[in-house]
């Protein structure tokens, strides 16, 4: 039986697993995909306070890795099922995917979000032959070709910028007349004669044959509907809150988990940190600070409960 278990090695879990094995805690940390998450898929983070240039996310996210690890922390390649909790033990109980179970004191959710898909024709039926949702993974494949880039938030600006190192050309199509994304990269792109700003606009479906040959765009403001030449369509719309495993009752309508400032639930000794949970702004920064502060919290919840 372990003091704590760690759902997720993101950003939020790893800060968790640094601050838990800090503070005694026999703990490990459980993760489906490899160490990292989102960030993984980040070509640069330049907000991330400590380093005065930029940093590629596989970097950043990498040193975290190794020093969770350093400090002993063990991650284990699972996925997580579903989570008991025993009102009368107050222990909980972890179901995993390949049938294992294992029991902690505390928990903490840090299973981040993944990308919303757009859910037009052909949106599947292109993935990897020209539909993605990583432009760190797959822009190289663009040199000299026309892409389009769906979305108006961070993500779907930085990405665009970023496609512009390899790609002749990028739409950024986007649904309304302004964007969401921080005024520092609507400046960086507004310069930059690459990108073809495709406002007020909602892609209908991706056409093609063997791959992406183009995208059909409608202009909700006047209706016209016109079809766009591209090899790449890049889709930039969001996240959805990786919390299938939890009770509903733990969640709110937007499926995200609610939490109070020290990332407690409202099952006693459940925590929840990072892109998963209600009003996050989802920042590497603030995912760590979650991590830290769940970490901190199952801390006085075991001394307390022991
Ligand atoms: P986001 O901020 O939620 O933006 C999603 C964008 O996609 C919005 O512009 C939205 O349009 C559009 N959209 C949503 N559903 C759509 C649909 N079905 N069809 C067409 N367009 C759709 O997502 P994000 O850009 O991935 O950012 C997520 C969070 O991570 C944000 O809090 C962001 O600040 C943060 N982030 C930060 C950084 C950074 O600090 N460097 C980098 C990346 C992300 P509307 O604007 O009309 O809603």
């Amino acid at each position: 039986m372990k003091d704590l278990i760690i759902l997720g090695a993101g950003p939020a879990g790893l800060a968790a697993a640094i601050y838990g094995m800090r503070a005694g805690l026999n703990l490990f940390v459980i993760e489906k995909f490899s160490p990292g998450g989102q960030v993984m898929n980040t070509y640069e983070v330049e907000n991330y306070p400590g380093f005065v240039d930029p940093i590629p996310g596989w970097e950043l996210v990498s040193a975290m890795e190794n020093q969770a690890k350093r400090l002993g922390a063990e991650i284990i390649s699972a996925e997580i099922q579903s989570i008991a909790h025993d009102t009368h033990s107050k222990l909980f109980t972890l179901a995993l995917s390949d049938g294992k179970t294992f029991q902690a004191k505390a928990v903490i959710a840090a299973t981040g979000a993944s990308l919303k898909k757009l859910g037009i024709p052909g949106e599947d039926h292109f993935y990897g032959r020209g539909v993605s949702y990583c432009a760190t993974c797959d822009g190289a494949f663009y040199k000299e070709r026309v892409t389009a880039v769906i979305g108006g938030g961070d993500t779907a600006l930085e990405e665009a910028h970023f496609l512009t190192r390899f790609a002749s050309k990028v739409y950024l199509i986007h649904r309304r007349n302004e964007y969401r994304a921080a005024k520092i990269l609507q400046d960086r792109i507004a310069s930059m004669n690459k990108i073809t700003p495709v406002l007020e606009s909602i892609p209908l479906s991706i056409n093609g044959e063997a791959n992406v040959q183009s995208i059909t765009v409608k202009n909700v403001r006047t209706g016209e509907i016109s079809e766009l030449s591209v090899d790449g369509v890049f889709v930039f719309i969001g996240y959805t809150p990786n919390t299938s495993y939890l009770p509903n009752e733990l969640l709110n309508d937007k499926g995200e988990v609610i939490v109070d400032m020290q990332m407690r639930t409202k099952i006693p000794g459940l925590f929840a940190a990072g892109d998963l949970r209600c009003d996050s702004k989802r920042q590497i920064v603030m995912a760590c600070a979650d991590g830290a502060t769940a970490a901190l919290s199952a801390y006085d919840f075991i001394i307390e409960n022991s």
